[in-house]
């Protein structure tokens, strides 16, 4: 099978029942409820590019084993070129939902690829783990499925450890295994799109101890397996929103769902990783996944960063706010902010990491610092925008009000900005920013950029613990050389 576009993408989720519940109903058809089928026009979307001959070459590559065309991320990249043209893909991608869905397929595909090319590392824990790995991630590049995923276990009580929890059934882990395979149960967190994805992969974050074997397990199930439960967060969209005053939160929301197992059998195949506390906390430090995945984030970050600071200018220049030194200040901030996430994936790219087995990688260290740069580079320029909207963001008229003949002249001419702006022009703008910075959907594109690639501050503890300090101790040790030596004095 090659490529699918959106219709291939809505017949496979219709074709797949699955247990979905949200504000207390069970939800039939995922594709038409009013709180997730917006996600999934959008994906649909996404997936009809792959097929337009515009979009194809930049989206898809030609898989040599089968003759058929795949997405980019599954693409193995063997040189810079192929590095672009992977970061060309993601990017349009991101445009298309203005880097608003973090979870686009190809964040997955791409981290399947890292699998792939480290299946010595699966093949660890036993041969048979290391094939696995390398036939799923065929599977899902030849079938063109969406997978979701969900890393962490739940907020119970951090303070211990999942084998250590008040109640040990708290924890995704093995219950038991048969000639069959293993069955799971146990919950898990967070899976972004986990509702409207063809498949689930549970791998883990680093973390476990010595006594969490039973919890160290990686795997893939179809959304629809028999005893997969997902409750959804509160959607902050049932359809009835307008588009006018809310352009971006009535149209990409991704859904948020707790994953909770109940006894699901997983057949042997599509297991990777079995009761191995020690290679569980190995897949982040052994594979690519992290070069793979960050290239991916920062390239749709960047996008979403780009078009933040667009309206932050836009708000400004509509409002004549530009003219202020301090605001042109915060732009300069922002614009720069931009320049050094560009600077960061290019660099990334140019100082690839070769590996023995043939297929490279972009580089961690600036990847790994953009990671840990975004989650305060983001809020950042959500700050300025509150700051150039200030009380405007708050006094927006209705989209109706603009059609009711008894105000809409006031209308028109008491909101209309700096320089010719009308006021359709500048509310459309201001709602723009309001959904974005401070609509619950913002809210929750805020706390996305802070979180989605795991906890900031053991990310920044982790880059320092894995450094290459060699350039700045070797500045050091040569300023030390001047200080004159005390005992020779
Ligand atoms: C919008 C959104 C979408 C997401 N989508 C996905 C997804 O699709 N798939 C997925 O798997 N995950 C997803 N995540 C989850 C994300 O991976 C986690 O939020 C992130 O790893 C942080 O974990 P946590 O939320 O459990 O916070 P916690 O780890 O519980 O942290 C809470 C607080 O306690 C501190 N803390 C906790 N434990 C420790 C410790 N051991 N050492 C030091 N400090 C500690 C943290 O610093 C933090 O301040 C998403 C998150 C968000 C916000």
């Amino acid at each position: 099978m090659a490529v699918r576009d959106g219709r291939g993408f809505i017949a496979g989720l219709r074709a797949q029942p699955r247990e979905i519940w949200v504000e207390g109903e069970r939800v039939g058809d995922v594709t038409t409820h009013p709180a997730f089928r917006e996600s999934v026009a959008r994906l649909a979307e996404l997936y009809d590019m792959q097929v337009d001959p515009v979009h194809q070459e930049t989206l898809t590559y030609v898989v040599p084993e089968t003759g058929q065309r795949a997405g980019a991320a599954f693409m193995p990249a063997f040189g810079l070129a192929d590095l672009q043209k992977r970061r060309a893909a993601y990017r349009l991608w991101a445009e298309a939902t203005f880097g608003l869905m973090g979870r686009s397929p190809d964040f997955l595909n791409v981290s399947l690829l890292a699998f792939a090319e480290a299946k010595h590392v699966f093949a660890r824990g036993g041969e048979a783990f290391g094939g696995n790995i390398e036939r799923y991630y065929a599977h899902v590049r030849d079938n063109d499925l969406f997978l979701s995923h969900a890393l962490i276990t739940p907020q119970n009580d951090r303070s211990r450890p999942s084998s250590g929890q008040a109640d040990p059934s708290l924890h995704l882990k093995v219950v038991r295994e048969s000639s069959a395979g293993i069955t799971v149960s146990g919950a898990r967190m967070l899976a972004t799109l986990g509702p409207v994805a063809d498949e689930m992969i549970l791998y883990n974050l680093p973390g476990f101890r010595p006594g969490d074997e039973d919890h160290a397990i990686m795997f893939a199930v179809p959304a629809g397996i028999d005893g997969l439960r997902q409750i959804c967060r509160t959607p902050y969209d049932r359809g009835g929103r307008s588009r006018f005053d809310h352009p971006l939160a009535a149209r990409f929301e991704e859904s948020d769902a707790l994953l909770i197992f109940d006894n699901v059998l997983v057949p042997w195949e599509r297991v990777f990783l079995y009761r191995d506390v020690a290679l569980s906390n190995a897949v982040y430090p052994d594979t690519a996944l992290r070069n793979h995945t960050a290239h991916q984030t920062n390239t749709r970050a960047l996008v979403k960063l780009q078009f933040a600071v667009g309206l932050a200018i836009a708000l400004a220049r509509a409002i004549g706010a530009d003219q202020f030194l301090h605001v042109q200040q915060m732009l300069g901030e922002c614009l720069g902010t931009i320049e050094i996430i560009k600077s960061g994936l290019v660099r990334a790219e140019i100082e690839h990491e070769r590996t023995a087995a043939g297929p490279v990688r972009a580089a961690l260290a600036p990847l790994q610092a953009l990671r840990a740069f975004l989650p305060t580079a983001y809020p950042r320029v959500v700050e300025v925008l509150q700051t150039i909207g200030a009380g405007g963001l708050m006094m927006m008229p209705s989209g109706a009000d603009f059609a009711v003949p008894d105000i809409a002249e006031g209308v028109r001419r008491h909101y209309q900005g700096a320089a010719g702006v009308s006021a359709l022009e500048r509310v459309r703008l201001f709602k723009l920013a309001w959904d974005l910075v401070g609509d619950a959907f913002g809210a929750r594109q805020l706390q996305y950029e802070r979180y989605y690639a795991g906890d900031p501050v053991r990310i920044l503890a982790g880059n320092y613990l894995a450094a290459d300090d060699r350039e700045p101790m070797a500045l050091v040790d040569k300023a030390k050389a001047l200080a004159e030596d005390p005992m020779l004095g």
